[in-house]
């Protein structure tokens, strides 16, 4: 089912940071050492999912193409200003088969799958992944490569997080760096992680949603060092998913 175009109101321009301005403070991530599993969890069989839906890309490379989204549960990174909390804790989101999700995606007849999460990399994705490839779907994963990485992808974008550095093995598979800014020294940050990956990737900074400032900070970044390219979060301002 297509999903309606939200206008933003006149003049009130961006309306909807006021409207996800939720619970920054509030929620708290879960504790790795409570995490429970099934067996079937452990063989990646079956999933905690927080959503599947079908949009565009709205980030990034990609940004306006065709996209089938497998939104995972679990994520314990705990970035204050993280727009999915409602993804942090997987007991709030009951474990689907992936039979039922690659069938979801192959009806969606999009141009990729978009992993994404929380942190998808929680999870062993390898069953998932065989199992989207062997029914012809192209494979990109967003994470913050706090985990290793279990799967096989056809596109990564690595976002990496201050707060929980990613594996150094990530950087080498990397196609896209992708840093959200909200202050300066995330300005620091996205210089260090860029000196990590091969100088190939495609760079992008991403003004943090809520933080007024972000966008000034991005846009006069990407005028003094080029490398770098804007990524806007072009789904916020359609106001779709
Ligand atoms: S890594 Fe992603 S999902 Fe996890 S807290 Fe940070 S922004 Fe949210």
């Amino acid at each position: 089912m297509s999903q309606k175009i939200g206008a933003p109101a006149a003049g009130t321009y961006p309306l909807t940071r006021e409207k996800n301005r939720i619970d920054r403070a509030t929620v708290a991530p879960p504790d790795p050492a409570t995490r429970q599993t099934t067996e079937a969890e452990e063989a990646g069989l079956t999933l905690p999912v927080v959503e599947v839906f079908h949009s565009v890309q709205a980030e990034g490379h990609w940004v306006g193409t065709n996209a089938y989204f497998i939104r995972l549960a679990g994520c314990d990174i705990g970035c204050s200003w993280c727009d999915t909390k409602v993804s942090w804790n997987e007991k709030h989101h009951p474990p689907r088969s992936i039979a039922t999700l690659v069938a979801g995606a192959l009806a969606a007849n999009p141009q990729f799958v978009v992993l994404t999460g929380g942190e998808p990399l929680i999870h062993d994705l390898t069953a998932l992944t065989r199992m989207l490839h062997a029914a012809g779907l192209s494979i990109h994963l967003e994470t913050s490569g706090a985990y290793p990485l279990r799967g096989r992808f056809d596109w990564i974008t690595l976002s990496p997080k201050r707060n929980r550095p990613p594996q150094p093995s990530i950087y080498a598979l990397a196609n896209e760096l992708k840093v959200v800014v909200a202050e300066p020294a995330d300005l620091d940050w996205a210089t260090q992680q860029a000196q990590q990956v091969p100088g190939e990737v495609l760079k992008f900074l991403q003004p943090e949603w809520y933080t007024e400032d972000s966008n000034q900070l991005v846009f006069n970044h990407v005028l003094e060092q080029p490398q770098w390219r804007i990524s806007l979060q072009t789904h916020k301002y359609l106001g779709i998913r």
